[in-house]
């Protein structure tokens, strides 16, 4: 399937979408400490998602029964908010997805609670740094095979691995639009990047060995090993210069 491309006017509105998207997770992470349970940062969500007046991109999507995804530890993505309660010494990816003036926007981020360990402070710097990695990578004219390398070179010379099971994705009207972007491949392959596309680009980044498994509850993926997993998401758009961050308070 072809990559599609947006005017300016949807850019613009992906632009708000992205604000709304970026200041709810600033809000979640700033409420992330010891003793909170994921329910309660699914709950700040709905607040959030009511004075926007915007919806949940993941709620109800093939029947996700949250807000947002909150994934603690060895959990990779798409961890449900329950009762589990946050402990010092864990790291949260939390993911956020709304629906504004029919755009979607989408990003992520892990954090710690309290103090985190030397190895887990350096996991969350090298998921961040690949994910700017990557974006650096996003220019008119390159290639999709260029985000995909660039993530993996800067994962793997870093000592971690990058998940492979799951990917980036075009976005738009959609939450999910052509293309697929792994966070592993080659550069100079792959469809070539024109001004106006717009991607999510999500690093998902394990202390150990890549592969991952699905949880019993039919959603959340963990690491095969039980090592640590960290998560960082932007929704970009390709100009003719360097890539515009959507996903910016
Ligand atoms: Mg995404």
């Amino acid at each position: 399937m072809a990559i599609g491309t947006k005017s300016d006017d949807e850019i613009a509105a992906m632009r708000e979408a992205g604000r709304i998207v970026a200041r709810i997770l600033q809000r979640l992470a700033a409420e992330v400490r010891p003793g909170v349970r994921t329910a309660d940062l699914d709950r700040v969500c709905v607040e959030e998602l009511t004075r926007y007046r915007v919806k949940s991109s993941f709620k109800g999507y093939r029947g996700f029964p949250a807000h947002i995804c909150t994934s603690i530890n060895d959990e990779v993505v798409h961890g449900i908010p329950g009762e589990r309660i946050l402990r010092e010494g864990d790291v949260l990816s939390i993911d956020v997805g709304v629906v504004h003036n029919g755009f979607q926007g989408d990003a992520a981020m892990t954090v710690g609670v309290g103090t985190i360990s030397a190895e887990a402070r350096r996991l969350l710097e090298v998921t961040e740094g690949s994910l700017g990695a990557g974006i650096a990578a996003a220019k008119e004219n390159a290639r999709l095979g260029d985000i995909s390398a660039a993530i993996q070179d800067y994962v793997e010379s870093n000592g971690f691995s990058v998940v492979r099971e799951y990917t980036g994705h075009g976005i738009g009207r959609e939450m999910h639009e052509e293309p697929q972007i792994p966070n592993f491949g080659r550069p100079g392959h792959g469809p070539r990047l024109r001004r106006g596309m717009t991607l999510a680009i999500e690093p998902m980044v394990n202390s150990g060995g890549w592969s991952t498994r699905v949880g019993d509850d039919h959603w959340t993926v963990v690491t095969a090993d039980g090592s640590l997993s960290a998560h960082f998401e932007h929704t970009v758009a390709v100009t003719n210069g360097e890539a515009e961050i959507l996903t910016l308070v």
